[in-house]
């Protein structure tokens, strides 16, 4: 009946393979079919009972997929016979825990490893979950009673103990393991025993799990020390009671009424929940669900990663890199060789798994309209040249600058400055997503340095570099703008590739924003070797008429988590479309520029530059209202695969043309979206 019982909670409530592995059948497909293979709990080392059994140590699955968690040997020594075998079988696993400190001394001794010594897996669970599946049994007494939960010989030395108190309380006495004596409470099963413990008035026992499910349902216990005829068993209890600092619950043969009735647990639950968190910390590591990798050092994250580098800068091994896909989009990879899953990827990765999105919310603290009096400046910026004002005044300060530039070959990538002058060619919208590379670390070394820094860049930009420091710092101005999208910088490099060939010299200066023709009339210009050039409207420059169809962003820009009001920057910076309509006394089609001032680190940036800025303060409705980028992103269309799929034969002009329609159509489609002036 007892056998039937635990059959049917198992029945009920554990999904069981239909194979069972033995040493000579080891089902051939086993290490296809797992990802990992995790070793534990309760004496499932023990060399008494289970004599180094092979499974035990996982020895049928690679060493790289082998986890004990929380590894029981329910013994202080290992017995001098089986040494040898316990240290091949620990030295081949990968990730060990144990669950007794006695264990943590074993490991050591054999393998000459430190590992982590972690709760029983039963308290994992909350008491509440525990008792979802527990049932009440007919046999459970209608009245308050004792309940004697014993393996060992220990009962008899107990027993006018627990007499004593139960005639002093009028309580029932429950003997769960006593066969002989209570036959009807002997064929319990697990859910039943659930029960009996929760509501017992007191709890008498010699069973690690007796005092487990004690300590988890609140109920006094008493816990006596297991009489065996093998080898002393109580290192696991010792663990237990010290790791909850309920020694006092320990039978030393002196306990009065009080002691034994009036159990204080109320410093449990906080030990409870850190010694929780280690758990998962290492099942994560072990389970490598705490990396943005897979085991091949494949970034999980697939469309989602923006390409920050925030990963790779973080990483304590150096094991990440920055690899381009087909097309052309920088990707993490890691060596998992050197990898040691120890989750900081993850922890600061912008969009991971651990990410909570609420902590970027925003909302701007004002709005304003604005054109730097600096003429030049304005000419060399995309909009109102309020970014260049804000380089300068933080390097006034004695700080340095961060932003994207082109280098000598116009790929475009981020570096600092810490001249006006150097600062200057951060200045004008690249449209193609800029490497940060060293940029974090370098950012990091000036605040050490306690020099101030602005970091400017694309949303998520500024989201990894915050992830990636991991804290506020009073010196650090992050300015980020609403971004449309980045283009891929393979498709850049395709295109300068055409316009080098068409010209017969190589490119030397580029801009996206040439103001010669008005702001509006957002006019792309190259510089040639042989002082030629080349200048184009963005309805008929074949890269800009890629990048405004959408064709060539990267993936992540389509599902974009960084639009407002989400973000991080203190100001946030963008061409104000529309200013025409809303403030027409601000456009003299040289540039207006919005700024939403976001925080009051970015209010006291502002300040500083107040004077050297003609501005008004709008509507920030009105001001995102010609902006859809602000708050929505770019649609994913079904060329955007044929165009990249073709980047690499097509020359760029014919490639544009198949893809983006008309040039008069794009205007049009582009007026009605309010996107960009048309
Ligand atoms: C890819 C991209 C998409 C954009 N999409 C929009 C949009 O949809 N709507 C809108 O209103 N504004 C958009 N902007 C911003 C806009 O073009 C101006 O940068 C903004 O108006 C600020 O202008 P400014 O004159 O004050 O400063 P500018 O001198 O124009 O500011 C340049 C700043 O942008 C940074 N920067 C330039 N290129 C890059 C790059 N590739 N990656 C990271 N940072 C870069 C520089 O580091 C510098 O801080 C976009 C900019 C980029 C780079
Ligand atoms: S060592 Fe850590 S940070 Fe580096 S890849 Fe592995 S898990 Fe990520
Ligand atoms: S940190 Fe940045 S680059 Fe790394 S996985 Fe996350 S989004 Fe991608
Ligand atoms: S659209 Fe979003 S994901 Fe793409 S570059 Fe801009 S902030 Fe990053």
């Amino acid at each position: 009946m007892r056998f039937d019982a635990f059959k049917r909670f198992t029945d009920d409530n554990v999904i069981e393979t239909s194979f069972a592995v033995y040493r000579d059948s080891v089902p051939v497909a086993l290490d296809d079919m797992y990802d990992c293979f995790i070793t534990g709990s309760d004496q499932v080392w023990n060399p008494v009972f289970r004599r180094g059994f092979f499974a035990d140590f996982l020895t049928f699955a690679p060493d790289a997929k082998r986890v004990a968690y929380a590894a029981s040997f329910g013994v202080s020594d290992i017995p001098r016979e089986y040494v040898e075998l316990y240290a091949d079988g620990l030295k081949h696993i990968k990730h060990i825990s144990v669950r007794e400190d006695a264990g943590a001394d074993i490991v050591r001794a054999l393998t000459g490893r430190d590992c982590a010594v972690l709760i029983d897996p039963t308290l994992m669970l909350s008491a509440e979950k525990w008792l979802s599946i527990a049932k009440c049994s007919k046999t459970k007494p209608k009245g308050r009673y004792a309940l004697l939960y014993f393996f060992g010989e220990a009962v008899q030395e107990c027993e006018n103990t627990v007499l004593q108190f139960a005639i002093k309380r009028w309580l029932d006495v429950v003997r769960m393991s006593d066969r002989r004596r209570d036959a009807a409470r002997y064929t319990a099963g697990p859910d039943e025993f659930l029960d009996y413990v929760a509501s017992a008035e007191v709890v008498f026992t010699d069973s690690f799990h007796g005092a487990v499910f004690s300590i988890l349902f609140g109920r006094p216990f008493v816990i006596f020390d297991r009489k065996d005829k093998g080898p002393v068993m109580n290192a696991r209890v010792d663990s237990l009671l010290s790791a909850f600092a309920l020694e006092s619950r320990r039978f030393d043969g002196m306990m009065d009424e009080e002691r034994v009735f009036c159990a204080n647990y109320s410093h449990v639950p906080a030990i409870l929940e850190e010694k929780r968190r280690a758990a998962f910390d290492f099942l994560k590591k072990a389970l490598n669900a705490g990396a943005v990798f897979d085991a091949l050092g494949v970034c999980r994250l697939g469309d989602k990663c923006v390409g920050c580098g925030a990963c790779a800068a973080s990483c304590p091994q150096r094991c990440v890199s920055m690899e381009c896909d087909d097309e052309g989009f920088l990707y993490p990879r890691a060596d998992m060789s050197v990898c040691v899953r120890c989750g900081t990827c993850l922890k600061t990765c912008p969009v991971g798994a651990s990410r909570d999105f609420e902590q970027y919310d925003r909302s701007p603290i004002s709005v304003l309209a604005c054109k730097s009096m600096d003429e030049e400046l304005r000419r060399a910026s995309s909009s109102g040249g309020v970014f260049g004002l804000l380089a300068e005044a933080v390097i006034s300060l004695g700080g340095v600058v961060f932003g994207a530039r082109f280098d000598e070959s116009l790929c475009v990538n981020h570096a600092f400055a810490a001249t006006a002058e150097g600062s200057r060619a951060f200045c004008g919208s690249k449209y193609v997503q800029s490497r940060t590379d060293a940029a974090y670390c370098e950012v990091i070394g000036f605040l050490n340095c306690h020099r101030p820094v602005l970091f400017s860049g694309t949303p998520c930009q500024t989201a990894g570099l915050k992830s990636f420091l991991g804290r506020e710092y009073d010196w650090l101005f992050c300015v980020d703008f609403i971004c449309h999208g980045v283009p891929s910088p393979k498709a850049w490099r395709r295109y300068l590739d055409f316009q080098e060939s068409k010209s017969g010299s190589s490119a030397v200066y580029a801009s996206f924003r040439d103001k010669r023709h008005g702001w509006k009339a957002y006019v792309t210009s190259i510089i040639f070797k042989d002082g030629s050039e080349y200048s184009e409207t963005r309805d008929k420059d074949p890269y800009m008429r890629a990048f405004l169809s959408d064709l060539c962003l990267r993936p992540s820009c389509h599902a974009c988590m960084f639009k407002m009001p989400r973000g991080n920057a203190d100001i946030t910076l963008a061409d104000f479309w529309g200013v025409q309509d809303v403030l027409p006394e601000m456009d003299d089609d040289r540039g207006t520029s919005l700024v939403f001032v976001n925080s009051v680190k970015g209010g006291a940036l502002f300040d500083m530059i107040k004077d050297r800025v003609a501005s008004e303060c709008v509507d920030a409705a009105k001001a995102i209202a010609h902006n859809p980028a602000a708050v929505s992103s770019a649609t994913m269309k079904p060329e955007r695969e044929m165009f990249f799929r073709e980047l690499d034969s097509a020359p760029f002009d014919e490639l544009s043309a198949k893809y983006c329609g008309s040039s008069r159509m794009a205007r049009l489609r582009r007026k009605f979206a309010g996107l960009f002036p048309a």
